[in-house]
């Protein structure tokens, strides 16, 4: 990007929604991974009309352009690595219309998980997905990464709640795909290519999502257990016997000891803990499914289980899964946190293949996660200041993705691919695969602007 090209996007989004001071700069450099590389410039579009002209500027003068939400991405997705324009889509944070009668909702891409979710409270609705950045994250950062959460056994991912949206196709041409209906059988399903895209096939400026009726009954339990296998055959169990817990976590004995020792957590010596929710509306149904899953444990030889009397103490036990990611984290200036996701009858063999991985590694890690869809989080601790141990710890994470890729799993659950993942994109998506998704790029952006070098998506 010249003098040239920044006047021409001044012009385009007004003076005062253009930035290339230094402090800007830097900030937009990054996003929640340890990738950095600095933008041209940033610009904060009002709506589809100007980004429509930006990236018609972008082709003919061929920079790159950057979509941008919070900037929570884990996997670098939002980093600008080629340099060029990031578009921040804080402007474009309304919600358009809260539709209750047609279960929808239509947003624009800037509003915030939170924001929606409190909009919608009053009337008894909410969007499922819940990723635990809610607080701070947007939605059209959800859609673009297929955001998923704690709740995604039940409940499942953004992918399954995105009716409708409006993009902005690399050319600067606006479309519009799929339905205002609940359900549609037209056509090919030009929705869902932008779902987990990442923002290299389009920048998304308008989404109608569907909404779900709030639960309003809840029972939440706390078991642990001496060994790895009784714990995932009790996940085993749980999930044959009929109902679908809303939340199933597994915490392994690294993430209990770091809990115990830096937290001050009062839990048990053991190999892992299994944190369960069911829910409902009505009691009657949350307990049901409770009584599905103490069952599990007594099966499976629980060594203790704390049901939650109320909401208080439910709390209590949502307190302790909150804490392990940031206790471990503490431990060591960087670490390096994945979303690696197997078939759920795999969890256990993921579980004690990366606990075989990090033996004779000085490195502290620990290892939770959604064991109700196979999703963990191992998060590995090292000093990123030294390149010795930043090499080892990508070692590392590389026979973890082969691992979990051997059991039949994939890369990221709900992170995304960005730039931390993309070298591995092999492992996982066969030649065939991945030649396809590069003619889908190459169709739709013949010039590269949008967010180039992400997903290995270059030959
Ligand atoms: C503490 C923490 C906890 C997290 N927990 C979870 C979790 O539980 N579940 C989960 O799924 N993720 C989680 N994440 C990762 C992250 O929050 C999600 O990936 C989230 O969806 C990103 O939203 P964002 O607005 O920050 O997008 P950004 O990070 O700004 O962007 C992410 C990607 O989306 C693209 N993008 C953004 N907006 C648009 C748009 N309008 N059009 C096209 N492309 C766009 C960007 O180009 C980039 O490729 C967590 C991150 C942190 C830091």
């Amino acid at each position: 990007m010249d003098q040239r090209d920044k006047e021409a996007i001044r012009e385009i989004v007004g003076e005062d929604h253009f930035s290339d001071e230094l402090i800007d700069l830097v900030s937009y450099s990054y996003d929640s991974s340890d990738h950095d590389h600095r933008p041209g410039g940033v610009a904060y579009p009002a709506d589809s009309e100007q980004i429509s002209r930006i990236m018609q500027l972008a082709n003919e003068r061929r920079f790159p352009v950057i979509p941008r939400g919070a900037g929570t991405s884990l996997a670098g997705s939002a980093v600008p690595i080629q340099g060029g324009l990031v578009l921040d889509m804080v402007r474009m944070n309304r919600i358009l219309d809260i539709r209750i009668p047609d279960r929808q909702v239509v947003v624009q891409p800037g509003v915030v998980y939170a924001a929606l979710q409190k909009a919608l409270a009053p009337s008894g609705f909410c969007f499922p997905p819940d990723p635990a950045s809610g607080k701070v994250c947007t939605l059209g950062g959800n859609v673009a990464t297929n955001a998923g959460g704690i709740r995604g056994a039940k409940y499942g991912v953004t992918r399954d709640y995105v009716l409708a949206l409006e993009v902005v196709l690399p050319d600067g041409r606006i479309m519009h795909t799929g339905t205002k209906c609940m359900k549609s059988s037209s056509g090919l399903d030009t929705t869902r290519i932008f779902v987990g895209s990442e923002g290299v096939l389009g920048v998304i400026t308008e989404i109608t999502l569907k909404i779900n009726p709030m639960p309003t009954a809840f029972r939440t339990a706390l078991a642990s257990f001496e060994t790895l296998r009784q714990a995932g055959q009790a996940v085993t169990d749980i999930m044959h016997s009929g109902i679908l817990p809303s939340v199933l976590e597994i915490m392994e004995e690294n993430t209990i000891r770091v809990l115990r020792e830096n937290y001050g957590a009062d839990l048990p010596d053991v190999s892992a803990l299994l944190l369960v929710e069911t829910d409902g509306y009505t009691d009657g149904e949350a307990e049901y499914g409770m009584g599905k899953v103490a069952t599990a444990f007594e099966a499976n030889q629980a060594k203790t289980v704390s049901m939650a009397k109320d909401r208080e103490e439910a709390e209590k036990l949502w307190a302790i899964r909150r804490a392990a990611g940031s206790v471990a984290g503490g431990l060591r200036p960087n670490n390096l946190s994945e979303d690696v996701t197997v078939p759920i009858s795999k969890v256990p063999d993921l579980l004690e293949g990366i606990q075989k991985l990090m033996v004779g590694h000085k490195y502290p890690f620990v290892i939770f996660g959604h064991a109700g869809d196979g999703n963990l989080h191992p998060k590995i601790m090292f000093d990123g200041s030294d390149p010795q141990q930043v090499r080892e710890v990508h070692q590392i994470a590389e026979q973890m993705f082969k691992l979990t890729c051997g059991l039949g799993g994939t890369l990221s659950g709900e992170h995304g691919i960005g730039l931390a993942k993309a070298p591995y994109m092999h492992l996982e998506h066969e030649p065939l695969a991945m030649e396809m998704m590069r003619l889908l790029k190459r169709t739709l952006d013949p010039n590269n602007v949008l967010n180039p070098g992400k997903m290995a998506l270059e030959d």
